[in-house]
């Protein structure tokens, strides 16, 4: 059920359990991140105080300094190419998405501001956006997307959206 999901975390997070053990809350990833998309809750219960992103308030821009700042290891140092992160899963509701429900309005937005353009997102008969298995789950279509049609399942959870479009595998080089 949706209410047991994990929380988003940044690039690099451990395993859920794992994380929660060697994050020391000092805060060093939040002070570090230039577009202030990390949060440390003061809710959460055991939680409290450890790393968050809510992507409908900031996603997560992938410039990833974040992870060598940990100086625990709860966010792995050693990554840095942005197309290894594992934060989630973005799935589209077909119901709310512009071009699945025929509104009239042709929108290109999650399509044109994903960091993995062609990749992650990539456009059925030039239209219709699918997320692939190349999603980080960075958060940035949450963001942007105008009807909320956009929702990021953190990694590990094993829920997925019943309404939501079903991911396809990620595009070969040279498609999407
Ligand atoms: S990768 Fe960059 S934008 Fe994303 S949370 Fe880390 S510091 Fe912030
Ligand atoms: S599909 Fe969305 S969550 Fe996935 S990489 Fe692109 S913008 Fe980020
Ligand atoms: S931004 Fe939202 S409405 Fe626009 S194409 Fe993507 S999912 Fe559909």
């Amino acid at each position: 059920m949706q209410a047991f999901l994990p929380p988003l975390r940044p690039p690099g997070a451990l395993a859920e359990k794992d994380f929660i053990k060697r994050c020391v809350r000092c805060g060093q990833c939040v002070t570090i991140c230039p577009h202030k998309s990390i949060i440390l809750p003061s809710f959460l219960g055991r939680h409290r105080g450890q790393p968050i992103i809510d992507p409908h308030k900031k996603p997560c821009y992938l410039c990833m300094l974040c992870p060598p700042s940990c100086p625990t290891g709860a966010l792995d140092p050693t990554l840095s190419d942005l197309t290894r992160v594992r934060m989630g899963q973005a799935y589209i509701a077909k119901d709310r998405c512009h071009n699945y429900a025929q509104t009239g309005i042709m929108c290109m937005t999650c399509y044109d501001r994903c960091p993995l353009r062609g990749q992650a997102v990539v456009l059925a008969m030039g239209l219709n956006p699918h997320m692939t298995t190349a999603c980080v789950g960075c958060g940035i279509c949450v963001y942007v997307c105008p009807v909320a049609a956009v929702t990021v399942v953190p990694a590990h959870a094993s829920w997925i959206p019943p309404f939501a479009e079903q991911i396809k595998p990620s595009p070969r080089k040279g498609e999407g």
